[in-house]
């Protein structure tokens, strides 16, 4: 054992050196550092990941094993309930520290209180940090004293008081102590037989490096756009695609924030589309908020009045959402771009999302379940409160009654079709007028097209307007009906 008691930084979903305060705090000790991710098991109401965010894990922890090598220390993983290895780990080395960055979701946060408790028993230092917000969830208060249920003024308010804490750079050499490691190749995340993530790997790079990157290349010019492209799921440069690396901590929302003010203040950056920008990393923040006081968000109404929706079951019409094959082409790209990259537009996630809840009455939790097992970047706030919004059961949502019309969505957000043409190709040569309607083009044009609806591609699974006027009887049965006119 070292003649310095070692710190234990527990990684979970802070998968970076740089601007980690745990890890900051472990450096600054002096002590010897173990780096330890455990593959929790045994907690009860835990969410398993899904395979995309396994895929993704897998590498994100690789690329932070390499990072950590770099500097003199090895990622030590572990499998088991986080109370059991930490006491393990604790007596084979010795430590008398651990340290970690928080998080807000059940069971997670529950189980960490309960942790550290016992730990502080044990005679074991532990200090917990914000790594993963600019503002915890309960700083922000309303004039009444509770949490912000509508975003603008959370903004707002947000803007008035948040300030960020100076930057602190990666550590340059962490001691390390001998202790025993699993092989990650034993936890299987990479898909095999098959292996369906070419797509998801010529698309990605996790990893801390890779989050750098991505952020470095949005703020040298796309950004400037952001205002006006942001909706537009035809341009790869369209929005920063940080999702995923902010999902696992590669890249914290204060680096983020830091880095932007600082191109506004040297005038590389200008200030209105950057803006704009920063209240999208607001929205993750507001999702956190809306999570940590409504720990059931991913299941339950945050609108009691939607427990009355006579939402339909059919596993046929869900199964053919699922595969992008609705006959509606930007909601079958969307589907496809998804399940092939791990990743979809956030305008055609509104667009699929409505189309879900409204077009085809499915309940918003079987589609926020799908998301959840194919998105790189699923999370439980963001992903559940987007659903929520998006079905009109969330928090400052979107209203029920306003049904996305996805040909018109299409024309107006892919309007030179180049996005539908990438993900839909089998309809990639029906003329510009007809490619987000096939079905409304005349035989000639799809012959010349070499489309065959029912064959080729599929006939629409839902007229609209029937599906519309089904959504909106639907909804007349909650107990909202009297503001939905
Ligand atoms: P940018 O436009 O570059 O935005 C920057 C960052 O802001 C994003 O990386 C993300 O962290 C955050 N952000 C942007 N929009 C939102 C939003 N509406 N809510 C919360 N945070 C936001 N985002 C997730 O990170 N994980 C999810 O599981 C998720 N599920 C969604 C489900 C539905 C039905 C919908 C409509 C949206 C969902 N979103 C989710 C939000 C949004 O679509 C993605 O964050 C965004 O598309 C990611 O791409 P980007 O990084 O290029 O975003």
């Amino acid at each position: 054992m070292p003649s310095v008691a070692p710190v234990i930084v527990w990684f979970r979903e802070d998968l970076r050196l740089a601007d980690n305060p745990a890890v900051a705090a472990a450096a600054a000790s002096g002590a010897p550092v173990i780096c330890l991710y455990i593959r929790e098991t045994g907690a009860k109401g835990a969410r398993a990941p899904g395979g995309a965010a396994l895929w993704w894990l897998d590498k994100s922890l690789k690329s932070l094993a390499r990072s950590l090598e770099a500097i003199g220390n090895r990622l030590i993983l572990r499998t088991g309930d986080p109370q059991t290895v930490l006491t393990e780990v604790i007596s084979e080395t010795g430590a008398n520290a651990v340290v970690w960055n928080r998080r807000y979701g059940e069971p997670g946060r529950t189980s960490d209180t309960a942790l550290k408790a016992a730990l502080k028993e044990a005679g074991i230092d532990v200090s917990s940090f914000n790594g993963r917000l600019l503002m915890e969830p309960w700083e922000l208060k309303t004039g009444s004293g509770g949490y912000y249920r509508v975003f603008t003024p959370f903004w707002r308010a947000m803007q008035a008081a948040y300030v960020p804490n100076p930057a602190t750079g990666a550590p340059g050499r962490l001691r390390d102590v001998d202790a025993s490691s699993e092989d990650i190749a034993d936890w299987r995340m990479h898909p095999t037989a098959p292996d369906w993530s070419h797509g998801m790997g010529e698309f990605w790079t996790p990893g801390e490096a890779g989050a750098r990157k991505r952020l470095k290349d949005f703020l040298d010019g796309p950004v400037n756009d952001y205002a006006e492209d942001r909706n537009r799921p035809d341009l790869d440069s369209s929005s920063s695609r940080l999702s995923p690396h902010l999902r696992y901590g590669e890249i914290g929302p204060a680096q983020i924030w830091r880095a932007v003010k600082a191109g506004i203040d040297a005038g590389r950056i200008q200030e209105r589309p950057a803006m704009v920008f920063l209240s999208e990393i607001a929205w993750r923040e507001f999702s956190h908020v809306l999570l940590h006081f409504n720990p059931e968000l991913a299941s339950k109404n945050y609108n009691p009045n939607f427990d009355q929706m006579p939402w339909r079951t059919d596993a046929a019409a869900l199964r053919k959402w699922q595969q992008g094959m609705t006959g509606y082409p930007v909601v079958d790209a969307g589907m496809r771009q998804l399940w092939h990259t791990g990743w979809m537009h956030n305008r055609v996630r509104m667009i699929v999302a409505s189309f879900l809840t409204k077009h085809l009455l499915l309940p918003w939790q079987v589609g926020e379940e799908w998301f959840w097992n194919t998105l790189v970047d699923a999370d439980p706030a963001a992903n559940a409160a987007s659903w929520q919004w998006t079905a009109g059961s969330g928090a400052d949502a979107a209203p029920y009654f306003r049904v996305f019309n996805p040909i018109t969505q299409g024309s107006k957000f892919d309007e030179t079709g180049a996005y539908v043409r990438r993900w839909v190709p089998e309809i990639s040569n029906v003329a510009d007028k007809y490619l987000h309607a096939p079905f409304e083009a005349p035989a000639e044009v799809l012959r010349r097209a070499g489309v065959v609806l029912g064959m080729t591609y599929p006939k629409p699974i839902v007229d609209h307007a029937a599906a519309r006027q089904r959504a909106l009887d639907a909804y007349k049965q909650t107990r909202q009906e009297k503001g939905a006119e």
